[in-house]
């Protein structure tokens, strides 16, 4: 298996001088994957070096020639995509059909739609808006950009943050988070196989309290672009005032259910919604609100469903569910299912981890609450496992707003037959993408970003070139007239 747990510096693989170690462990199974010395800031600065020097070239490559690159990048990870998929099923834990159906085809198909998006940067027309002149909009790379990524679809989450960067001009350092970052690694390899040169992309691993803190910190990037827990993206924030920011924060997505819901439909949807990627998913669906005629059908059916998932080991096609990424998460899981037990919450199926599971593994079994009060924490606070509450409610107005009642806006669905009831959920539900009939699926062209503690931004389509690049107003006189007309209110002579 691929195992390099170095870093990716100016166009090769080189290892790491920072005095600590890191270790990528297969959370299902507990076994060390690969063990490494993380970067410290000797090695964050020569990243950071390679990406300011390459940025002198590729700052001025036109759309057309990244564009071809890019493209060629897709084809170079078309050609590695099995052994894509199956390192990051082993460093993530996720099941094997998960990362050959979704996580690596999705990142394909993200990279061709950026070779298409170098050539769309848009702007509003040249024109004469003043007579004497003519306005031009310049679309520029922004320079050297600081990415910090997560843990739960590492592969994705580099290319989300990759992408769009590089299509837009710029040069990038990204820290993948430590415990998954081998694709991350493989995934700027292929781009120099591609032909994008090198110190364009540049990968360094490690812990976000050392290498992180370095990249965040480091005067030379001009904009970091964080993906990561609420908590984490507000101490950069905090840590790096003025700086340009993009933050893809988390998420405790609502699923409302109306009462003229196709019933079958929702629960599907909402084993699938809150399971996938074993509820690791900032948009995961947590809190399913279901009015009050179909509530005990929906909690009998989605008990049903989820006591049907298959845990198992994640090279294993039959598996759908894996462990959660640590054993640390898993301790976290649970301790959060029990608190919310104890303070009153039924447990209708799961709250467990399974008898069986191998020793030093981190599974946990599908779980559906019942009878939380709104204001607990199992309802509020992102678990990040496999978990959903169900919660009934009475009136249309009752469960939007319940839907709105966190800190959170990533993302939330609804769930009706009914056009106007569709309609009004789309208009107040406060979240960056509102799904109707279905929860989770994404698509390259279109974009993804969160509102309120979710953060600020766009990752995925053309939207996201405008984090990445410099709107400069450029206005030329077309008079060449020495006197303007306007010199008169500020001197008569
Ligand atoms: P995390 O915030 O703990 O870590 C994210 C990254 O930040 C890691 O690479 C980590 O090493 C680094 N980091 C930690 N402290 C740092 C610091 N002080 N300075 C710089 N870097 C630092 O998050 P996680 O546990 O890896 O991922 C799960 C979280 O990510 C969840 O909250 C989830 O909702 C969120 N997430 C959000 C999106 C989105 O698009 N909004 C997508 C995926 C995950």
């Amino acid at each position: 298996m691929w195992n390099h747990p170095g870093q990716y510096i100016d166009g090769r693989f080189v290892d790491a001088t920072g005095p600590d170690e890191f270790t990528v462990i297969d959370p299902s199974t507990g076994q060390i994957l690969v063990t490494g010395p993380e970067a410290g800031v000797a090695d964050v600065d020569a990243a950071v070096d390679a990406a300011t020097t390459a940025f002198g070239e590729w700052g001025r490559t036109t759309p057309g020639e990244r564009s071809e690159l890019i493209g060629r990048w897709a084809g170079e990870l078309s050609a590695i995509a099995d052994e894509l998929a199956a390192v990051e099923s082993r460093q993530a834990g996720k099941p094997i059909r998960l990362t050959t159906e979704f996580d690596v085809p999705g990142t394909i198909d993200n990279t061709a739609f950026f070779a298409g998006a170098a050539r769309h940067l848009e702007g509003k027309a040249s024109a004469e808006y003043s007579p004497d002149h003519t306005s031009t909009i310049r679309r520029e790379p922004i320079g050297v950009i600081g990415s910090i990524a997560p843990w739960n679809y590492p592969l994705q989450m580099a290319a989300w943050k990759i992408l769009p960067a590089v299509a837009a001009g710029n040069t990038i350092v990204l820290k993948p988070s430590e415990l998954t970052p081998l694709t991350s690694l493989m995934f700027a390899d292929a781009a120099s196989r591609a032909g994008i040169p090198a110190g364009v992309i540049n990968v360094v691993t490690g812990r976000g309290v050392t290498t992180g803190t370095a990249l965040v910190g480091h005067r030379d990037v001009s904009m970091v672009s964080f993906t990561g827990s609420t908590p984490v993206g507000r101490a950069i924030a905090a840590s790096v005032p003025g700086r340009r920011l993009h933050l893809e924060l988390g998420g405790k997505a609502p699923f409302v259910v109306f009462d003229d819901a196709d019933l079958e439909a929702a629960a599907q949807g909402a084993v699938a919604g809150s399971l996938i990627n074993t509820g690791q998913d900032c948009t995961a669906a947590t809190r399913a609100y279901v009015q009050r005629p179909l509530y005990a059908a929906f909690v009998e059916r989605v008990a049903e469903l989820m006591s049907s998932v298959v845990l198992g080991a994640t090279d294993d096609p039959a598996t759908d569910l894996g462990p959660l990424i640590s054993r640390d998460q898993q301790q976290r899981v649970a301790a959060m299912v029990d608190r919310a037990a104890a303070s009153g919450a039924t447990v209708v199926t799961g709250g467990q981890i399974p008898g069986g599971a191998p020793a030093g593994s981190s599974y946990y079994l599908p779980t559906l609450i019942t009878d939380a009060t709104q204001d607990s924490e199992i309802v509020q606070d992102e678990v990040f496992g496999p978990v959903l509450v169900a919660l009934p409610f009475d009136t249309d107005d009752e469960g939007i707003r319940l839907a709105n009642d966190t800190v959170y806006g990533l993302a939330a669905s609804a769930w009706t037959q009914g056009l106007n009831r569709a309609g009004r959920a789309s208009r107040e539900i406060r979240a960056g993408c509102v799904w109707i009939n279905d929860h989770i699926p994404i698509i390259s062209e279109m974009p993804h970003g969160g509102l309120k503690a979710s953060g600020y931004g766009k990752d995925m389509s053309t939207y996201s070139l405008d984090e990445y690049t410099n709107i400069k107003h450029v206005m030329t006189d077309i008079t060449g007239v020495a006197r303007k007309g306007w010199h008169r209110t500020v001197f008569r002579g």
